[in-house]
């Protein structure tokens, strides 16, 4: 009895171990690579059907052609206890999502039994792909969809968008040089709530955006910055012509807010605004290098009978050739060099050396990249491989900059 005991023991054990051996908790080494069978989406455990990830590919490798990005799209069903953002960021940096130069990748990893999503981004991308927008993505694209058990749909979703504003980094300031030309046309109430009731809604979340934007919080700054953020959404969102009117009022208002009289938290005098040339004595070495190469904007408010009472405001331009510096934290660090070492070969790796600079502190630093081997596109027969963009993809050895969002589910 006791013997037979042991043995159902010892059954159960093996099934059990052989279960867990099957692949399913994942450590970030044995996370398979999807760029070893030329896709970006690695599905070990095949929650995406063939025809989604094929969508998914499609939608990454456009991607990668017009902006040079990568996306990577994995789906596991478990990491163990592993922290779902922690995973995230060691295996974008193993993989080296995004091109060394520009550290433009992203990572949308999922984890299955712990229903969970993250997006990782690396330095370059997440000055379009800030932190709450990924939070958005996710919240507003994915999950509905991950609820109902439509993985494929709600990563197509989510891919998508972030493509969209990847794609449209500058689509902000293209609105505003047509609204200066086309903000006279007709009577704006007309405007505003003429067509359909549809667009009688979406008028009405556009004014909620607004009114949001102007009475969340009482200083003018945040009220600035506030309006900026829901004006970029007006835009996003509810483009596109009867919106110019919203989208020229929330800019008048800025202005406004940005030039209007302003008084000192600390003495309640009003302040004065320095004009651009002067301002330089009152600025650090880092906040007057972003001046100058155009990555955002500083006004400086001074109380001309006390010296110590100074109010510096930022207004970022959303330059994109800068990220933030590792050394300094300004964004004023850039790849100033990149050169091939070795060039890869149908039978070995390559390595290139990719040089980056601040422009403030000078910080230097110099990393040295694989350069994946090159593999020539299947089809051995001679006939057409079919699908376009020819040859063979591989990560660009981009690192995460540990920016990024995630939402459990
Ligand atoms: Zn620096």
């Amino acid at each position: 009895m006791r013997y037979l005991l042991f043995t159902f023991a010892l059954l159960f054990s093996t099934g059990f171990l052989t279960a867990q051996k099957s692949g399913k908790t994942y450590t970030v080494d044995r996370v398979p690579d999807p760029k070893n069978r030329n896709s970006s989406v690695s599905d070990p455990d095949d929650y995406l059907s063939a025809s989604d990830e094929a969508v998914l590919d499609k939608l990454i490798n456009a991607m990668e052609d017009s902006t040079t990005a990568q996306v990577a799209v994995v789906v596991l069903y478990s990491i163990g206890e592993e922290v779902p953002k922690d995973f995230a960021t060691k295996l974008f940096n193993k993989w080296g999502i995004g091109q060394a130069e520009k550290d433009n990748g992203l990572l949308i990893l999922t984890v299955m039994d712990q229903r969970r999503t993250e997006m990782e981004t690396g330095l370059g991308t997440e000055s379009i792909l800030t932190d709450a927008l990924c939070y958005r993505i996710i919240t507003q694209e994915m999950i509905p969809h991950f609820k109902k058990g439509d993985y494929g749909v709600g990563l197509i979703s989510g891919v998508n968008k972030c493509k969209y504003y990847l794609e449209n980094p500058n689509s902000i300031s293209e609105i505003q040089d047509q609204s200066q030309s086309s903000s006279n046309k007709g009577g704006w109430l007309q405007v505003l709530f003429g067509h359909s009731i549809f667009n009688g809604i979406f008028n009405l979340l556009a004014l909620v955006f607004v009114y949001n934007g102007l009475s969340s919080k009482q200083d003018a700054y945040d009220k600035y910055m506030a309006l900026r953020k829901s004006r970029k959404w007006v835009f996003l969102i509810l483009f596109p012509f009867p919106y110019i009117f919203i989208w020229w009022f929330v800019g008048r208002k800025m202005k406004e807010l940005r030039y209007g009289k302003r008084y000192s938290k600390k003495t309640g005098a009003e302040l004065r605004l320095i004009p651009d040339n002067e301002e330089d004595p009152y600025l650090e070495k880092g906040q007057i290098t972003e001046e100058e190469i155009g990555v955002a904007d500083y006004d400086v408010w001074a109380n001309d009978n006390d010296a110590g009472d100074l109010l510096i405001l930022r207004y970022s331009k959303g330059n994109l050739k800068y990220r933030r510096c590792p050394k300094c934290n300004y964004i004023t660090y850039y790849n100033s060099h990149s050169q091939t070492i070795i060039s890869p070969t149908y039978s070995s790796t390559g390595l290139k050396e990719v040089t980056n600079d601040c422009k403030s502190c000078n910080y230097h630093e110099v990393k040295r990249v694989t350069i994946p081997m090159l593999t020539r596109s299947s089809s051995s027969g001679g006939g057409s491989s079919g699908g376009g963009g020819g040859g063979s993809r591989s990560w660009g050895g981009g690192s995460s900059g540990g920016g990024g969002a995630g939402a459990s589910w």
